[in-house]
């Protein structure tokens, strides 16, 4: 068995501490139990009396395994003002190895193992807290319970096709990446359509043949073609066209899903929703709980680039998910790197959508910083994680969004 043990963590600007608002124990999420999780548990004693059971199990049935109980508003069993009782009585390691990881996210890299975080906690999203290299020691205790046992040995999923690369080459990758989206001479949103250039120029057979020097040469190369060619974009507005724009619509929606555990399917509202979206006409669903009453006609109006305050957390956002990368293999549907970054991408346009419903409610013109982290918190809920993105429907949906030029047609349209 070798389990990696070098992490690596996003670069300072990421900040996390939890502010005990107790949103992640209050059943937007399964808490998976591990054997050894249930077996410590089981061990601490709790009665019946002390969780108020009412005569119903502490775990219930999680696809081949098993989650924590959930009250009937949602809530895990052990929450309690706020607070975890297993952490109150008995210390954090003794809580189950999910609730100890969130919000963060460990990524297996051949010996490294990069840590991505989770913008669905509202504390990541408006950056409260310690720089996340400070909670590398508590980290470093998760590698062993949270890793398969064969982290180290994953093969690098391929670049696109058949075309692989060491794990080395896929860092240089990103790095490349990252070189474009932190380019400050320019826009956020021409940084992106930048990205979204070289995402579609590397997808060339030639890049497999370079080792060493070259290969660096090749990414210089075509890095520094996509920024001067951002340069002079002008980022005209084209509007997506109609099917585009249907699936986008019906992208948004999926992601503002907000399934509660134990909450049984509201099939007439989420018809009713499917068929609004499809629509596009009229006003947008209520598709959250305090969703900005706002009309689809209204979210397709020139906003500008994003304001620099607003930019800086979509780079956050963006830069932090490219360092771990976590946007592609067996963390992301076991999609190749480059679909990987074209679905991260797609995320601007969707945060974007989402954040200026915000800024029409606030009678902004455009969405400001505290929009953008309330848009990230309902995509990055989804982004990855809901096993509905990877069905076959779902697939063939993003595959026409992040068509090179499909994908630079939102991006502007939404981003500016
Ligand atoms: S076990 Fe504790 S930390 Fe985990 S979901 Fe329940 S209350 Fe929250």
């Amino acid at each position: 068995m070798k389990i990696p043990l070098k992490l690596i963590t996003p670069p300072g600007f990421q900040h996390y501490d939890c502010t005990s608002c107790g949103d992640c124990c209050r059943g937007r999420f399964a808490i998976v139990v591990t054997q050894e999780d249930r077996d410590r548990i089981e061990s601490q004693g709790w009665t019946d009396e002390d969780l108020d059971l009412d005569g119903k199990p502490l775990f219930t049935r999680h696809g081949d395994g098993f989650q924590l109980a959930h009250r009937p508003d949602g809530a895990c069993v052990f929450l309690e003002n706020n607070l975890c009782r297993i952490h109150a009585k008995y210390g954090e390691p003794a809580k189950p190895v999910a609730c100890r990881m969130y919000p963060f996210v460990l990524v297996p890299l051949g010996d490294d193992v990069r840590v991505d975080v989770r913008y669905d906690c509202p504390a990541t999203a408006k950056n409260l807290g310690r720089p996340i290299a400070d909670h590398r020691k508590d980290l470093q205790k998760l590698v062993k319970p949270a890793l398969p046992e064969n982290a180290a040995e994953l093969p690098p999923p391929p670049l696109y096709g058949r075309v692989k690369l060491t794990w080395a080459q896929l860092s240089r990758v990103t790095e490349t990446f990252e070189r474009v989206l932190l380019d400050v001479s320019l826009d956020i949103t021409r940084r992106i359509t930048a990205c979204v250039n070289l995402a579609a120029v590397l997808r060339h057979p030639r890049i497999a043949t370079l080792e060493g020097e070259e290969f660096d040469e090749y990414l210089e190369d075509v890095a520094a073609e996509v920024q001067s060619t951002a340069a002079i974009d002008t980022l005209r507005r084209k509007s997506p066209s109609g099917p585009e724009h249907v699936a986008f619509r019906q992208l948004a929606g999926l992601y503002s899903r907000y399934d509660r555990v134990g909450e049984k399917a509201h099939l007439t509202k989420r018809l009713s929703v499917s068929l609004a979206m499809l629509s596009g006409k009229g006003a947008v669903p209520q598709l959250r709980d305090n969703f900005p009453e706002i009309t689809f006609d209204q979210m397709e109006t020139e906003t500008g680039v994003p304001t620099p305050e607003a930019a800086q957390v979509l780079e956050r956002y963006l830069h932090t998910h490219l360092s771990s990368m976590g946007f592609f293999g067996p963390s992301f549907y076991g999609r190749n790197y480059l679909d990987g970054v074209n679905s991260l991408l797609l995320t601007y346009p969707l945060i974007c959508w989402f954040a200026r419903a915000y800024a029409a409610s606030e009678g902004l013109t455009a969405p400001n910083a505290s929009c953008i982290e309330r848009a990230l918190m309902i995509v990055d809920h989804q982004h990855g994680v809901t096993p509905l993105l990877d069905i076959p429907t779902e697939r063939f949906r993003t595959n026409m969004l992040t068509d090179r030029s499909a994908l630079r047609t939102l991006v502007i349209w939404y981003g500016s």
